[in-house]
């Protein structure tokens, strides 16, 4: 999880390397530090808390350096402490690290370094590795053929490491380098006008250069003041290839909006179009899609879909599952990621699998498609990061392109991932049972959804009194019926993630079976009730709680009558196509989450214990 940022260049590296953490801190933020190298001496500047302590902290050590290292964290081993914070250095003074995931087996480590004389000054894994490093540089031979005997000591302390890193690596004795690598955590590298840039991810990078390299898992680069030079642990040379980044800095900042959430949630028209555009056929009666790497033929003899995701994206699949067995027929499973990697799940040949993750970047969905690959099952991929690991790695896929998602707690790409569903269904659906006319019926409503949730948005003011009513309470339901229980959901979990308050999303019907115990008046339920088959039944489930003192915050289809009394507040949301409907009933629960975060002073876009991308098993 975690922002990593290192600097070669002409430039002062400190305040390049500061500015990037804070575009990267909603990866992590229990604490940051920095190293720069100076003078032949790494000095470091790392303190508990959020990028701007360490701001201060660092101003004190008038930095000058033109090359350095800086981390953000997202603790795995030992408390949030200025000591446990990043960069360690190694006890002789030689090497600093900063390092994004899990050294697995660094008890063992620390024992063998401790037994050479070693020192510990935290409770981190990473220090291990860190002292490991600096073992392997004092016994390094200088190379014979050049070579540098800093890559190659780091080289060999990675080949002991189990466990995941991204790592960058300084060494006092090597001015203006850089070492880093990566084992399934991200790292690219910005090419710039002679300087380079390293981080976790491109957010980082922008501001100073479009041109990047995304490292590979097992590949190590060697950054000097005019080059730079990949190669993998078995030590073979690699070309790199150099992409460009397609947005813009503007589009990772506030732009006038409180935060982040705010911002990203008010974005969502926009980004479904986004998320649409060229990808409908065009006789209008069905989608398409360019990087799936499947003919029609191939995709007509599937005969089952699995999805697997975590978090939202998991929630998301959910949805897909309930259109794609709708609307094209064909059996779907949905999966944790976490779960399925570990689970040796039987699957038919004939299964095709999807994996969704905003950032591509998520781990247990990445070993997810790796444990589906090494089955012999074509795995495709839905993500917002272009060039993420699980982008490059799936077998052909989709992209959300929403723009960069800062707001930890997921919004406009949860929606635009419940857009993709609803497209891969009507794909599906079009190569088997739907007619034309219902293909061109349900394109047109795709196309309707941004306008819908416009409509949806205007009413952030009601929802923002609601909110405050509502805010004190210490426990929510959610619940929803069909394809709204993955809302309910959802909902539950924005409500959880940022506000800290106790919420349960539940099918509604189930909530006689268990939940209805929590019921009171200090216990509101939030409903989601569409129109259509199960709308009474809904409604029935409202008179019970309501029988129980129960509050009631109804979401419900413009033109269903509640009866008088059993909702003691009503969002009307515009009636849909059941494609839209999971889209369009997000936004009130997203808003109503959003400003109950507000109104309990919570810090909307870097909640407690959490952190975009979860990139640590
Ligand atoms: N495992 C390391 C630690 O706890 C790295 C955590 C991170 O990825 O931020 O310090």
């Amino acid at each position: 999880m975690c922002g990593i940022v290192g600097y070669v260049g002409k430039q002062k590296a400190a305040a390049i390397i500061l500015e990037g953490l804070k575009r990267l801190e909603y990866r992590g933020y229990d604490s940051a530090g920095v190293c720069v190298l100076q003078a032949g001496k790494l000095d470091v500047a790392k303190k508990a808390g959020r990028v701007e302590v360490l701001v201060k902290e660092a101003a004190r050590h008038k930095f000058t350096g033109t090359s350095g290292i800086g981390h953000t964290r997202w603790a795995t081993h030992g408390g949030v402490t200025d000591a446990n914070a990043h960069p360690h250095v190694s006890s002789d003074g030689k090497l600093a690290l900063i390092h994004n995931g899990v050294i697995e087996n660094y008890a063992g480590m620390k024992k063998f370094l401790a037994g050479k004389g070693y020192t510990f000054k935290s409770e981190t894994d990473t220090e291990a590795l860190c002292n490991l490093i600096a073992y392997h540089y004092a016994k390094e031979p200088a190379p014979k053929n050049g070579g540098s005997r800093f890559l190659e000591s780091v080289r060999k302390a990675l080949r002991h490491v189990e466990g995941t890193y991204g790592i960058a690596v300084l060494c006092a004795d090597c001015p203006d380098e850089i070492v880093a690598a990566r084992k399934a955590s991200p790292l690219v590298l910005g090419v710039g006008d002679q300087e380079y840039i390293l981080a976790s991810d491109a957010a980082a990078i922008v501001s100073r250069t479009q041109n990047v390299v995304y490292l590979k898992d097992g590949e190590l680069v060697h950054i000097t003041p005019r080059a730079f030079a990949i190669s993998t642990l078995d030590q073979a040379d690699v070309s790199p290839v150099v992409d460009t980044i397609t947005w813009k800095v503007g589009d990772a900042d506030l732009n006038g909006y409180a935060h982040f959430m705010e911002k990203e949630i008010f974005e969502q028209p926009q980004a479904l179009e986004n998320t649409m555009r060229g990808r409908f056929a065009e006789d209008g009666s069905t989608a398409q899609f360019g990087g799936l790497n499947l003919s029609a033929a191939e995709f007509r003899q599937i005969d089952r879909l699995l999805f697997c995701a975590c978090g939202s994206a998991w929630h998301a699949c959910l949805v897909a599952e309930h259109l794609v067995e709708s609307f094209a027929r064909v059996p779907v499973e949905v999966d944790y990621a976490s779960e399925f990697r570990y689970r040796n799940v039987p699957l038919d040949r004939n299964t095709l699998c999807w994996v969704i993750s905003q950032s591509g970047e998520t781990i247990d969905t990445l070993a997810a498609l790796r444990e589906a690959k090494r089955k012999g099952h074509r795995v495709l991929a839905i993500n917002n990061v272009v060039g993420s690991t699980i982008a490059r790695e799936a077998d052909g896929g989709v992209y959300q392109h929403v723009g960069p998602e800062i707001g930890v707690a997921s919004t406009k790409a949860f929606t635009s991932q419940l857009l993709l569903g609803a497209m891969i269904a009507l794909y599906i659906a079009r190569m088997r049972d739907m007619s034309f006319s219902d293909g061109v019926q349900y394109v047109q409503s795709l196309k309707g959804a941004p306008d819908l949730v416009r409509t949806v948005l205007k009413q952030a003011p009601k929802i923002r009194k609601i909110a405050k009513k509502y805010a004190k309470h210490a426990d929510f339901l959610f619940l929803g019926r069909l394809s709204l229980f993955p809302v309910a959901l959802e909902g539950a979990l924005k409500l959880k993630e940022i506000s800290y308050i106790h919420a349960e999303g539940y099918p509604t019907a189930e909530m006689k079976h268990g939940p209805i115990a929590l019921v009171s008046e200090q216990c509101p339920s939030v409903f989601l009730v569409p129109k259509g088959d199960v709308f009474n039944k809904i409604v029935s489930s409202m008179q019970e709680i309501k029988a129980r003192k129960g509050p009631i915050i109804a979401v419900v289809t413009a033109g269903s009558e509640i009866p008088p009394g059993v909702a003691d507040e009503v969002i009307p949301i515009p009636d849909c196509h059941p494609a839209v409907l999971p889209i369009v009933a997000t936004i009130p629960v997203q808003l109503l989450s959003y400003y109950i975060a507000l109104e309990r002073g919570c810090d909307v876009d870097k909640p407690r214990n959490l952190a975009k991308s979860v990139t640590v098993e």
